[in-house]
């Protein structure tokens, strides 16, 4: 497996802390709205990683967080809870909106055949460890109080923009414009480990600890749960590559402090998906979610389709146009597996296949190799199924699930004796109407001397 490192900014050859093992740790979502479809870009990849570390003949474990409880709205520690503005925004208590977003996410995740990470653990459900890590930071001399909270003092890691390469000035920090610098902190880039007094006094999700009744920072549940999960080093952390400058320098730095030694081989980030307008954001309102998509007409998999034609470190510009092309690409290439013969055994393809992802999780190329399969006249129709089958273990598009009909019947014949007697009556606008809602309900007309039939698209 070959992989892009953040840290070094090469494609690397990867090595395995401990031969033929992987552990991978993957930020997780922050639960106070749904995910967006840029988030769930993130989640396809990294699932995408993992499976092909499986299919590479890797063990893997697979650790993530998540995030109910201290992201404020900047990755700094500034603008106000995410919780607190989500449980505001329904009249529910912040417990609640934890629970319904969490449990929206994995049914997110499911839709796309996105498989749940080997262990997945709650922020809130650490406290006991976060103070116990504080207290450690605290004993080394990398955390200060003041002013009620904990800090961890930034100039006590020579090798903070060691990831980022950003100068301290470029970081975020309370000086922008429109935010306050926090007078606590002793250089305007450290960042809060715990907090007892922020400017947000409704704050419900607070715990009594040695530092006083509060709650923790955003970046420390991520090096604590990876720590929990996984032990003192990894061979691969994964993120949106909004992460880079604040929450994985921060995770880095807190995190080899209390351990005392490096803690992770391979930073793996995955671009953006952008939209017209730019970046993709809750903040603005609407956005576009998975279920969303499902109203516009396009099955997750046509999105998950959509998603893996292009590289995951290259950003990615969402369209109409670029899923309606998926749409058909996706529909008439299932139309093609489901019609191919029982599977026969065969090595054909498995290694081209596997040099596809082992390029850094190149699926696009991958995607390609299905239609060279399909296409290769020397192999048999099972032959093809066969190989297909193998593939679909990583890209998981569902290319042999047959789809559900769900379809009225009765509503479709009433719409076609309605466009005939329109044609009768030659009216072709109405015609034409009635062709076009059944275009939309995914079925096509065929029109002959016999009469109209129809089928599914
Ligand atoms: P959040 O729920 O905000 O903590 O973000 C969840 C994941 O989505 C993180 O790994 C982010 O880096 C990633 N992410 C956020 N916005 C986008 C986007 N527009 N495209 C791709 N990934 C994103
Ligand atoms: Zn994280």
């Amino acid at each position: 497996m070959r992989l892009y490192n953040t840290m070094s900014l090469n494609v690397e050859e990867f090595v395995p802390i401990e031969a033929g093992r992987v552990k991978i740790y993957t930020c997780g979502p922050t639960v106070y709205n749904y995910a967006h479809i840029g988030n769930l870009r993130t989640y396809v990849s990294e699932d995408i990683l993992v499976r092909a570390f499986r299919f590479l003949g890797y063990e893997v474990s697979r650790a993530m967080n998540i995030t109910d409880v201290g992201h404020l709205e900047s990755d700094a520690d500034e603008g106000e809870d995410k919780m607190l503005k989500g449980a505001r925004r329904e009249r529910k208590t912040v417990w609640d909106i934890a629970d319904y977003y969490t449990e929206a996410f994995f049914r997110d995740m499911a839709k796309l055949n996105l498989e749940t990470p080997d262990i997945v653990m709650r922020a809130t459900d650490q406290i006991e460890d976060y103070i116990e890590f504080i207290s450690v930071l605290e004993e080394k001399g990398y955390a200060y109080r003041a002013g009620g909270n904990v800090y961890y003092d930034v100039s006590k890691f020579p090798r903070y923009t060691e990831l980022s390469r950003m100068p301290l000035e470029n970081l975020q920090h309370g000086t922008r414009g429109d935010v306050e610098l926090d007078e606590n902190k002793r250089n305007p880039y450290d960042f809060a480990l715990w907090f007892t007094k922020s400017k947000f006094d409704e704050q419900e999700m607070k715990w009594d600890s040695p530092f006083g009744r509060g709650y923790p920072g955003w970046h420390l549940e991520c090096s604590v749960i990876a720590l929990k999960a996984l032990g003192e080093r990894l061979d691969i952390h994964c993120g949106g590559v909004d992460h880079i400058s604040t929450h994985h320098t921060n995770e880095i730095a807190q995190t080899e402090s209390f351990t005392g030694q490096k803690w992770v081989n391979y930073w793996w980030h995955a671009e953006f998906l952008l939209t017209d307008d730019g970046k993709m954001s809750k903040s603005k309102g609407e956005f576009l979610s998975l279920s969303r998509l499902e109203e516009l007409g396009y099955d997750p998999m046509v999105y998950k389709y959509f998603l893996l034609g292009s590289h995951y470190r290259r950003q990615l510009a969402f369209s109409d146009e670029g899923m309606d092309t998926a749409k058909t690409a996706y529909h008439k290439l299932k139309e093609r597996t489901l019609a191919l013969a029982e599977p026969i055994e065969t090595t054909a393809y498995i290694d081209e296949f596997k040099a596809a992802l082992a390029d850094d999780l190149n699926t696009a190329n991958a995607l390609t190799l299905i239609y060279t399969v399909l296409k290769d006249d020397k192999l048999s129709s099972g032959e093809k199924r066969y190989i297909i089958e193998q593939m679909e273990t990583v890209l998981g598009l569902d290319l042999f699930v047959e789809p559900e009909i769900d379809v009225d019947t009765a509503k479709i014949e009433r719409l076609i004796a309605e466009r005939n007697q329109a044609k009768q009556a030659k009216n072709w606008a109405e015609a034409d109407r009635l062709r076009d809602e059944l275009q939309a309900m995914g079925i096509s007309l065929m029109d002959s001397k016999e009469g109209t039939t129809w089928k599914l698209n």
